[in-house]
């Protein structure tokens, strides 16, 4: 077979991206990513000038991408980034501390400062929760990346969620008929009161991309899974449908931006503050409380 070339200066491609109809090689795959997240960014206001970004960075593919990426529009867009790494404690495989070394080693790389938050500072054991995990990690993570953020003055928080992630909560949310999430799933979610604004640059862009442009820039990310990673079914059958229809998943995402500008209301319905940590919540303790509670430690972190 011909060896495949690249589209713009001639050089052995690397990958073939069926979606855009391209063969690029490493180089100019690289710029070809960039130029994807700054479209992102200026076509949907992602980013404002002069903000403050907190980019939360487990040590994956996808947020080593999304900080790699960051940093580098930063100057020319005129926004500033730092990094939040939360360490979840998880000790199986050393997977927690394996994620902790990478993002060290990216912002090393990078140059950008980092932050990190040990969960059990705040009382919680990921590890205690049962076959719940995950729905209690997440709950923790969107806590504490919040008020982390807040507490130190950022303006928004960035996270690494690529297409495959937002087709495939689509599509479990639509079909076990949860339509409340509409507008808390855009590129740029704002914030009200005490909750801070939610970015996601990677929204177009898939995991394999961000994978890509990781090799092809020689960004450190960890490939291990957690270990507590479940099977997502969902994600697998996104992969499929993208695999016999190139272009499924951007040309999704795409529309879905559209229909969901042209469609949702801002509904914000009635707010309060949690009775034990002061944070926002729709009932008398927030998620996070009831779940600290649950995992039976004393808070060491409170609001006063
Ligand atoms: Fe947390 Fe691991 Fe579940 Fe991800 S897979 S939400 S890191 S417990
Ligand atoms: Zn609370």
């Amino acid at each position: 077979m011909a060896r495949l070339k690249c589209k713009f200066c001639g050089k052995p491609a690397i990958e073939r991206l069926k979606q855009y109809r391209l063969s690029l090689c490493e180089n100019c795959f690289v710029s070809f990513y960039e130029r994807q997240v700054e479209r992102t960014l200026k076509r949907y206001k992602v980013v404002r000038k002069g903000e403050r970004v907190l980019a939360c960075v487990s040590g994956g593919k996808d947020s080593s991408a999304m900080l790699a990426a960051l940093k580098k529009l930063s100057k020319n867009l005129d926004f500033s980034v730092e990094a939040l790494h939360i360490d979840l404690g998880i000790k199986k495989d050393d997977y927690s501390k394996k994620s902790l070394e990478v993002a060290e080693k990216v912002c090393r790389m990078l140059d950008v400062e980092l932050s990190i938050v040990d969960v059990s500072e705040y009382g919680v054991s990921i590890e205690s929760f049962g076959r719940k995990k995950c729905a209690a990690c997440g709950t923790v993570k969107r806590y504490v990346m919040n008020r982390f953020a807040r507490e130190n003055g950022f303006d928004c928080v960035s996270t690494g969620h690529s297409s495959d992630d937002i087709v495939a909560f689509f599509f479990r949310n639509w079909l076990s008929g949860n339509f409340d999430w509409s507008t808390k799933f855009l590129p740029r979610t704002e914030g009200f009161d005490k909750v801070v604004t939610r970015i996601r640059p990677l929204y177009f862009l898939s995991e394999r991309e961000n994978a890509l442009y990781c090799v092809c820039s020689k960004i450190p990310f960890l490939s291990d899974s957690c270990p507590y990673s479940p099977d997502d079914e969902w994600k697998e059958i996104v992969y499929e449908i993208e695999r016999r229809k190139p272009g499924f998943r951007r040309q999704f995402v795409t529309n879905l931006v559209k229909y969901l500008k042209e469609n949702s209301e801002e509904k914000r319905g009635e707010f309060k503050y949690c009775k034990l940590c002061g944070e926002v919540t729709t009932s008398d303790v927030c998620a996070f409380c009831r779940l600290r509670e649950k995992s039976g430690k004393r808070k060491k972190r409170d609001v006063p």
